[in-house]
């Protein structure tokens, strides 16, 4: 038992992004049907469209920062009804039984299933994700949205708030601590808000010239110009913790000197062979790490949702049609998007 569902996938790297119908599961006892209002746009969906991290499986439909209403429940759901403001993040399923999943860490599961281009570990159909009208999910990975956000608004805390969040609780960033963060996208601007929100001093490296005073106003104590050679040496061991957001290969050696003994560098964003090498010289010299974090866990998200409901925090959006998909993905790549585009799901029936 299905229902027909209509969404926008790419159906080869090089394809736009087009109509598509799908099947979406009948509610099983645990399941949340949720009608999906908006979607914001992730780098990781371009990624994926593209098939950039050669994972990807044809037709994908992306979306994976959904935001809905509950339209229906399965039998055997206590925490949401018909109605509920609800959000989806990058994650739908996961074995909850092994460590990760037990301590609420539930992206580092082996079993852990994507929202998109995921096997669902029951019918093993490949999940699809929130460029659609409806989504099917167990309500284990359904998060509450707090009345006092903005649905449209916080549709990008579901990756791009929880991905940059997770780090910054981990690193423990708070009053005395000094955060840089490197690129003012989706991942960034969100960084950016999240670190002052946390009391700690702020610091944006970004190559745009023209960011400047965005970055000051989302949250920035100051910006550095990373193509300039004295600009990165004024900020030499200054940070315990960096935040690169940065999607393609780039060259880590820049930021190195800029972390502070035993401070850590945070990849949340290229994957993949560094190129050049990492000089290990000044890490050995001053006890410094580069690290990598993946999203949030559930219980972690809904901490995020609920500090930004109640600190009045969501993201800088453009909302967009479904049908300006493309567009804004060649935006995306240009870096020009302030500083996440969400699609207005209701244009899909346009
Ligand atoms: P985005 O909105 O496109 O922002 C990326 C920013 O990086 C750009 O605005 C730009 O900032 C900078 N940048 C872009 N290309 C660059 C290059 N070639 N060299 C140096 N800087 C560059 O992307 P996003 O949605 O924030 O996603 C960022 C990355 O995080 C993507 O790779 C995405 O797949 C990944 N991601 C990871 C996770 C995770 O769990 N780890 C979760 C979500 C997304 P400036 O103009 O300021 O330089
Ligand atoms: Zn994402
Ligand atoms: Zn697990």
């Amino acid at each position: 038992m299905s229902q027909n569902v209509l969404g926008y996938a790419a159906t080869a790297p090089a394809s736009d992004l087009a109509p598509f119908g799908f099947q979406r599961r009948d509610p099983r006892p645990d399941d949340v049907v949720i009608e999906i209002l908006y979607c914001g746009v992730c780098h990781s969906d371009l990624h994926t469209a593209r098939n950039d991290w050669g994972w990807t499986t044809y037709p994908i439909v992306p979306g994976h920062e959904i935001i809905g209403r509950v339209s229906a429940v399965g039998s055997a759901v206590t925490r949401f009804k018909a109605g509920d403001r609800v959000g989806v993040g990058c994650l739908v399923d996961s074995c909850h039984t092994c460590p990760a999943c037990e301590s609420g860490e539930e992206q580092y599961c082996d079993g852990a299933t994507y929202t998109y281009g995921g096997t669902d570990r029951h019918d093993h159909s490949i999940t699809q994700g929130g460029y659609s009208e409806k989504v099917v999910v167990s309500e284990a990975f359904v998060l509450r949205i707090p009345d006092a956000l903005d649905l449209q608004a916080a549709a990008p805390l579901l990756c791009a708030g929880i991905t940059t969040w997770s780090p910054l609780r981990h690193w423990k960033a708070g009053p005395g601590t000094r955060v840089a963060v490197v690129g003012l996208g989706g991942l960034g601007h969100m960084a950016l808000k999240l670190a002052k929100a946390l009391g700690a001093d702020v610091t944006l490296f970004t190559r745009s010239q023209g960011k400047e005073q965005d970055a000051l106003r989302l949250g920035a104590d100051r910006i550095v110009l990373s193509t300039d050679p004295a600009q990165m040496a004024a900020v030499a061991g200054r940070f315990d913790l960096i935040i690169d957001t940065v999607p393609y290969v780039h060259d880590l050696n820049p930021y190195m000197p800029a972390l502070a003994t035993s401070g850590t560098l945070v990849l949340v964003g290229y994957l993949g062979a560094l190129d050049p090498f990492l000089n290990s010289t000044p890490m050995v010299l001053r006890r410094k790490s580069v690290a990598g974090s993946l999203i949030g866990g559930i219980k972690e998200t809904q901490e995020l949702l609920d500090f930004c409901g109640e600190h009045g925090i969501a993201s800088d959006v453009e909302v967009i049609r479904i049908q300006d998909i493309n567009h804004a993905f060649g935006r995306m790549l240009k870096s020009d998007v302030k500083y996440r585009f969400v699609i207005d799901m209701a244009s899909l029936k346009a």
